[in-house]
Formats: structure tokens, C-alpha cells, sequence
């Protein structure tokens, strides 16, 4: 008699969870490439679309199944990386973002790398390099906290730091950041070809609630380990950290590797959308479980007698 082996209910179709209300927001959010974009003007931070507050539980909750679905697909199939790469200004909620939305998702298929002052080793090389051995394999999902995109804001907003990366006179010539730019987007187009999906999110805080949340971590106990005097001094930078911004999503948002702005100063508004671009990205991407070939089936069963036929 033919046995009766129980095959894999997970993956289609999944009745309770609807992307489509997540795809409608990433297609918001995205940056089209080749504009040219003024945050102030383009960019509310407390925008929160037509999405009710009251919604925001359910809809993230939601949000979180369905990354945690699409991420076990995107492991089986093993084919293809997702890079989310999340810039902001300090305190717009890089590290809660994170943890709130990767929440459902298996550890073993995500990795999250901070990308802080390069160390005297990462200097020696090329400013990409470190970002290149931190990239996610196949199969998995990679988070930049922080990211080579620095290289375009506080060492523009800072000139000085590149004084710090022994670069050759010849190369430190003409426009650097053009050319950064342009580095960057041929490396992109290049790791998308090769399997790898990008998505980049810019947590857009405003002064007034960054103001707000440093305040907080002072004055709550159990907030002040984050707090870090240098970040107030930063602050003063605001408004170049801007404008290096606005140049980096209008240089740098391509069909390979676009950038999302996600509006930052509510924190409930802020999470959904992050929830929103990666579950796009992972339903485009579209990863299946792999079908069993006939003979990979027959060894699956041959296995299964000899468990049955074991003594005791
Ligand atoms: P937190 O929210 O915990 O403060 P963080 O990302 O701000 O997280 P920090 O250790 O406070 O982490 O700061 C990292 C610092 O490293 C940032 O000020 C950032 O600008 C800086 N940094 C990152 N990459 C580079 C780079 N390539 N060159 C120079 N500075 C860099
Ligand atoms: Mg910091």
C-alpha cells in the first residue's frame, strides 16, 4: 500500500495575510530614479499616509508572518540575497526598526551587521570592502545598520576624515562624491545581477523630534546608555547632513537598488513601513519551495520504510 506522507502545508496559499496593502505603501515610499529631491520640500517625517494608528498593530503584526513566510521560501530556494540597507540621522529609530520588524523572522536566516568608524584594517582597504564580506549568501537576508553610504555623508559632512584614509593625491581629485556615487551604483548593479536584491531605507526624522528623543534619553534612566554627547555636536551639522542626503537618494536611487524614505517621526508609522519595502522585496522576489523531483521522492520514501521497519 502506498504510504501516506505528509507534504509541507507552509507556502501557498497563505488566505489570512494580504501584501497587497504592504506593496501599495513600498510603491509610495520609493524614491524613482533619476529625480532630483529636496527633503524639506518632498519629504513629510510625520507623514503617516492614509494608514489609521488604531490599524498599526494588525497591519505590522501581519507584516511580521508575512517576512517570516517569504524568509523560510527564501531560504529553501537558496538563490537569491536580500540586502536592506537602513541610513538616518542619529535617534530616528535604526535599532528599534530592526528589532521590531525582524521580530518573527528565524535568526538563523538573518544577519545584521553596525557599520561604525572603520578600524585601522578596514582603512587599508577600499571603501567598499568591508561592506563586501559582510554581504548576505543566498538564501538569506542581510541587514546594513549603517552602511558604505557614510562615505558619502559624514565624510562629506566631515571632509577631514578622508584626510584619515591614505588615499592617493591623484584619486582624491575633481568631484569625489560624484564619483562615490557612481562607484556605488555600478557595484549595486552588479551584486543585483549576481542574485543579490537591494532595498535602502532612510529613517527621514525631523530636528524638532530628534530634539524630542535625545531629551528622552536623558531624562529616563533607562534610556541613558544610549545617549551620546557626540550626537548632540553632530546636530549642529543638521542641515549639511541634509543636503548630503537629499544628494545621496537623488544620485543613488536606481531599478537595481532604490531607496525608500520612510517618514521616521512616528515611531508605529515608522516600522510599518520598513515592514512594508522588505515584504515587497520578498514577494517580488517570489522564492518557492523546492518541488521533489520523482526520484528524490522515491528516496524520501525508501527512507521513511526503513524508519518504519526499525526494531523496537
Ligand atoms: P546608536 O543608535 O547606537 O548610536 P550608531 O549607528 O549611531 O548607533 P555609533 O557607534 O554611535 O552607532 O556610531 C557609529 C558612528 O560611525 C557614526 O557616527 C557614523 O557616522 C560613523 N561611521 C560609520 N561609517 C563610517 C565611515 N565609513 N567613516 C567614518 N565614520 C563612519
Ligand atoms: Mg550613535
Amino acid at each position: 500500500m502506498e504510504p501516506i506522507v505528509a507534504t509541507p502545508t507552509r507556502g501557498y496559499p497563505m488566505p489570512d495575510n494580504d501584501p497587497a496593502p504592504f506593496r501599495k505603501l513600498a510603491a509610495r515610499l520609493r524614491v524613482p530614479p533619476d529625480t532630483r529631491v529636496e527633503l524639506s520640500k518632498d519629504y513629510d517625517p510625520a507623514d503617516t499616509t492614509d494608514v489609521k494608528a488604531k490599524d498599526a498593530d494588525d497591519l505590522l503584526r501581519s507584516g511580521v508572518e508575512l517576512l517570516a513566510e517569504y524568509q523560510a521560501r527564501l531560504a529553501a530556494q537558496d538563490r537569491t540575497a536580500l540586502l536592506v540597507i537602513i541610513q538616518a540621522m542619529d535617534a530616528a529609530g535604526k535599532d528599534g526598526t530592526i528589532s521590531h520588524v525582524m521580530s518573527g523572522v528565524n535568526p538563523q536566516g538573518v544577519e545584521v551587521t553596525s557599520f561604525k568608524v572603520p578600524t585601522p584594517h578596514e582603512l587599508d582597504h577600499d571603501f567598499l570592502w568591508r561592506a563586501a564580506i559582510a554581504l548576505p549568501g543566498r538564501g538569506t537576508i542581510g541587514i546594513f545598520n549603517r552602511s558604505y553610504y557614510e562615505e558619502t555623508l559624514v565624510v562629506r559632512v566631515h571632509p577631514s576624515i578622508l584626510d584619515g584614509e591614505r588615499l592617493p593625491a591623484d584619486v582624491l581629485g575633481g568631484d569625489i562624491w560624484k564619483r562615490r556615487f557612481r562607484h556605488i551604483n555600478h557595484w549595486e548593479a552588479y551584486l543585483a545581477d549576481q542574485g543579490t536584491r537591494i532595498v535602502k531605507l532612510f529613517l527621514h526624522v525631523s530636528k524638532e523630534e530628534q530634539k524630542r528623543r535625545f531629551l528622552d534619553r536623558i531624562d529616563q534612566p533607562d534610556k541613558n546608555w544610549k545617549f551620546n554627547a557626540g550626537d548632540v555636536r553632530e546636530r549642529g551639522f543638521w542641515d549639511e547632513y541634509q543636503a548630503a542626503y537629499a544628494d545621496v537618494l537623488s544620485e543613488t536611487s536606481t531599478d537595481a537598488a532604490p531607496w525608500y524614505v520612510i517618514p521616521a517621526d512616528h515611531k508605529w508609522f515608522m516600522r510599518l513601513a520598513a515592514s512594508a519595502v522588505i515584504v515587497d522585496a520578498l514577494v517580488d522576489i517570489d522564492p518557492k519551495y523546492p518541488e521533489m523531483d520523482p526520484a528524490a521522492r522515491a528516496d524520501l520514501l525508501k527512507a521513511r520504510e526503513e524508519l518504519i521497519a526499525e526494531p523496537g
